[in-house]
């Protein structure tokens, strides 16, 4: 387990809504584009209302609810009826596989699982296979059992009296690009705490209005966008998903836009990405996955905005952020969060390095840092050192500024030779070529080098590349054992919903590339 297990002075989740329903309750928590608004004082009344629902339906507080919903007004009322009730919301994505929702409500084993009502049928059987005596649904447009029931609940039923805060308030499996997903405990001091910094770091008021466009069974839209909203009684235009026409064409009415990298490269593309449409705005920020360089720069050249990049994770939430009034530095993901701390340690003997600028594992600790992984103690202790700081996974540096420069993940290093080749520098190299709109670069077997480093490169629309001039273009900006062996030429990466390049995608599909050199 972390060190995070001491509690917090931050206001507890449930707290949020009684608050902003007391003092503000005439103010618009969250709109949607089909016309659906939902006052601070409605959201307190629907989410108790639900809360009901789910008490009558025998979830008591600390009980496990598992939701395969569609992104909805609906879906963000029944989070906020778990948060009050103390129930631990599991959320699930909506496009998994039945095979892996088999394995996600087993492994979770929640008292009630919600799906969308025309679903209900095809995965009854399967939820009766993993245990499940309850099943409800829940649908976008306010239908389904669960909605039906909450309908003619008592709102003042549900009042578990006040929260632990080291209670577990969601388990958020994890992308599980290794092996099956594991799943992320965090506890209530976890989602209040890193809600309070964030809404501090980034100046959040009740004025705000946030455009989210992200899924709602990941962190960066389930915590970093709506607990940070709540967290500050501001207001969500709820967007069903990215779309660059639908968020240009709403932009107006909001003040922040929270993206993933590929928002901010599919908006470039587009001509109604300007001053004039992005004057008002107040920031926009991206995480979840490197932002490119010229992607940062180009953004800037467009609109005067400068984009403010953070870093987090499943585990952690958000860890380290550019500042909003310092530099906001291309390339870095910014000092570590007030009350965060990341500290950098070798990679092979795991002692902390004392100086600025060496590479080696990011290493977290803080009241952001979950409690473990859910059933699976041998993974949570392999994942803490000694002393209590959770291990990110994460290659990166820290400057003699605080601000911290990702290098990509262990697992992605690629060893050359005995040398070791850190994928974003050589991304980094590529992008900033002419004609690369994208970059990956991963380890493929290689009979004389161990690992041959290799590149996939996306060329800009019109742009002629060839291979041989992107190599020879690399091989005045990298030392030779970094230019790639290879540069193959694609028309998109392998990307996850949360805009990821899946690293294990390529190194299957190229796994053979070297054989016979
Ligand atoms: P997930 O748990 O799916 O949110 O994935 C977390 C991982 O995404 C981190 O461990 C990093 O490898 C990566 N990540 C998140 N934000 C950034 C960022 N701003 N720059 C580079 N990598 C990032």
């Amino acid at each position: 387990m972390g060190v995070n297990s001491q509690t917090s002075s931050v206001i507890d989740p449930a707290e949020w809504v009684e608050y902003a329903a007391r003092e503000h309750p005439r103010r618009l928590f969250l709109r949607t584009l089909a016309g659906r608004q939902l006052s601070y004082e409605a959201l307190r009344e629907q989410s108790a209302r639900l809360a009901s629902a789910l008490l009558g339906r025998g979830v008591a507080s600390g009980d496990r609810v598992a939701a395969r919903v569609e992104k909805s007004a609906e879906a963000v009322l029944l989070y906020v009826a778990c948060l009050r009730l103390g129930a631990v919301f599991v959320p699930i994505n909506p496009a998994c596989t039945p095979n892996e929702l088999e394995y996600l409500l087993c492994d979770s084993s929640p008292r009630l699982a919600i799906v969308p009502p025309g679903e209900r049928d095809m995965l009854a059987p399967l939820a009766d296979r993993a245990g499940i005596q309850c099943l409800e649904t829940l649908g976008a447009d306010g239908n389904g059992s669960l909605s039906e029931l909450a309908r003619l609940c008592n709102p003042d039923r549900q009042a578990p009296g006040a929260h632990d805060p080291d209670a577990p308030a969601a388990i958020v499996y994890t992308s599980g690009t290794t092996g099956r997903s594991k799943g992320a405990i965090l506890t209530r001091v976890n989602l209040a705490s890193n809600a309070t910094a964030l809404a501090a770091a980034w100046r959040f008021t009740g004025q705000d209005v946030l455009m989210h466009s992200l899924p709602l069974f990941h962190v960066h839209g389930l915590c970093a966008a709506i607990n940070t909203v709540l967290a500050s009684a501001a207001g969500i235009l709820l967007l069903p998903k990215f779309e660059v026409r639908s968020a240009l064409q709403h932009l107006a009415h909001v003040t922040v836009f929270m993206g993933v990298p590929t928002h901010y490269t599919r908006l470039l593309q587009d001509e109604g990405l300007n001053r004039e449409a992005t004057a008002h705005m107040r920031l926009f920020v991206s995480g979840s996955a490197p932002l490119p360089i010229e992607t940062h720069q180009e953004f800037l050249r467009r609109t005067d905005q400068v984009i403010l990049e953070r870093y987090g994770m499943t585990e952690t939430l958000i860890n380290a952020s550019n500042p909003y009034d310092g530099p906001r530095v291309p390339g870095s993901v910014g000092p570590a969060l007030p009350g965060i701390a990341i500290r950098v340690t070798n990679r092979d003997s795991g002692t902390v390095e004392p100086k600025p600028d060496v590479i080696g594992t990011l290493e977290i600790a803080g009241p952001n840092v979950f409690a473990g992984y859910w059933r699976d103690p041998d993974k949570t202790s392999a994942e803490f050192t000694a002393d209590g700081w959770f291990k990110t996974g994460d290659l990166g540096r820290i400057d003699r500024d605080g601000y911290v420069h990702i290098a990509g993940r262990v697992k992605d290093l690629v060893i050359s030779a005995g040398c070791n080749v850190y994928p974003r520098e050589v991304e980094s190299e590529l992008e900033a070529l002419p004609g690369v709109a994208e970059s990956a670069v991963f380890g493929a077997p290689h009979p004389d080098f161990g690992e041959g480093v290799t590149a996939v490169i996306v060329p800009e629309a019109g742009a002629v590349l060839s291979e041989a001039q992107v190599i020879e273009s690399l091989s005045t900006r990298l030392a030779r054992y970094k230019v790639p062996k290879r540069v193959l030429l694609v028309a998109e990466l392998p990307r996850n919903a949360m805009g990821k390049v899946q690293k294990d995608a390529l190194r299957a599909t190229y796994a053979c590339l070297y054989r016979g050199s």
